[in-house]
C-alpha cells in the first residue's frame, strides 16, 4: 500500500445530460494517474460505446449474479436498466494511492457514503443551468430516442432533488469553468488529513526531534 496518499473515491453525479461523462473524460485527460470505475450495466451500448471501456455490458443474469456474489460496491435501477461499480478494481486503486472516478446516479453514491469506504468519498453534483438547456444537451447528444429522451428529461427531477446529499455543488454553465472549479475542488480535497496516512509517521519523527531540543 501507498503510505503517502489514499485514493480517494470521486463521485460524479448529476441528472442526465447536464455533462458529468464529459467532465469525467476532461478529468481523465488532466490527471492520468486517475482510474475511472468501468461500471457494469445490462442496457445496450450506444454507437460507439466500447465494452470495457465505457460500461462492462452484460445480461441481467451475470449482473445479478455479480450482486449475489458480493462482487459490487453498489448498484441501482436507473432507466430501466441495472447499474452497479464493481468493487475490486475501486480497492485495488484506492490502496495504491490512486483516485478512483464514478459516473454514477444518486442512490450508488449514498451507498458508497454508507459504505466502509464512506469516509474515503468526495461527492460532487453537477446541475444544469436551466431545464431547457439540459433537454437541449440530451437531444444535441444526438445518442438516444425521442422516447428516451422523454425518460431521461422526466427522471431529472428525482435525481436534482438530491442534490443536498453532495459536498459540492457545480452548476456546468461554461464547460471550461466547471473543469476549472472540479480541478481546484480535488486538489485540495486529496490533501485532507485521512488521504495522508503517512503524516503520522512524519508527525512522529517531528515529536522525537522536538524532544531532543528540550
Ligand atoms: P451526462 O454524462 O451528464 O449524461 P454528457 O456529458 O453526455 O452528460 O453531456 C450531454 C451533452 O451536453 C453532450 O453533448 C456534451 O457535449 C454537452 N455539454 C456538456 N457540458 C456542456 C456545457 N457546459 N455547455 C454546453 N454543452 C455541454
Ligand atoms: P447512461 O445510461 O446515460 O450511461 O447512465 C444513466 C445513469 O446511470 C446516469 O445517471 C449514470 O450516472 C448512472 N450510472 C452509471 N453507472 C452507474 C453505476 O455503476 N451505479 C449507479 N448507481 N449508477 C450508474
Amino acid at each position: 500500500m501507498n503510505e503517502t496518499r489514499r485514493g480517494l473515491l470521486i463521485i460524479l453525479s448529476s441528472p442526465s445530460g447536464a455533462g458529468k461523462s464529459t467532465l469525467a473524460k476532461r478529468l481523465m485527460t488532466w490527471d492520468p494517474t486517475l482510474r475511472f470505475s468501468v461500471s457494469a450495466t445490462t442496457r445496450e451500448p450506444r454507437p460507439g460505446e466500447v465494452d470495457g471501456t465505457d460500461y462492462h455490458f452484460m445480461d441481467e443474469a451475470d449482473f445479478k449474479s455479480h450482486v449475489a456474489d458480493g462482487a459490487m460496491l453498489e448498484h441501482a435501477h436507473v432507466f430501466g436498466n441495472f447499474y452497479g461499480s464493481p468493487m475490486g478494481p475501486v480497492k485495488e486503486a484506492i490502496d495504491d494511492g490512486r483516485d478512483v472516478l464514478f459516473d454514477i446516479d444518486w442512490q450508488g453514491a449514498q451507498q458508497i457514503r454508507n459504505s466502509v469506504l464512506g469516509v474515503y468519498t468526495l461527492s460532487i453534483f453537477i446541475l444544469p443551468p436551466s431545464i431547457t438547456e439540459l433537454r437541449r444537451r440530451l437531444i444535441t447528444r444526438g445518442q438516444d430516442s425521442d422516447e428516451v429522451i422523454g425518460k431521461r428529461m422526466q427522471k431529472s427531477w428525482d435525481e436534482i432533488s438530491h442534490w443536498d446529499g453532495y459536498d459540492y455543488v457545480l452548476v456546468n454553465d461554461d464547460l471550461d469553468a466547471t473543469e476549472e472549479r472540479l480541478k481546484t475542488i480535488i486538489s485540495a480535497e486529496r490533501m485532507r488529513r485521512l488521504q495522508q496516512p503517512g503524516l503520522q509517521d512524519h508527525v512522529r519523527a517531528l515529536h522525537a526531534q522536538f524532544e531532543d531540543t528540550q
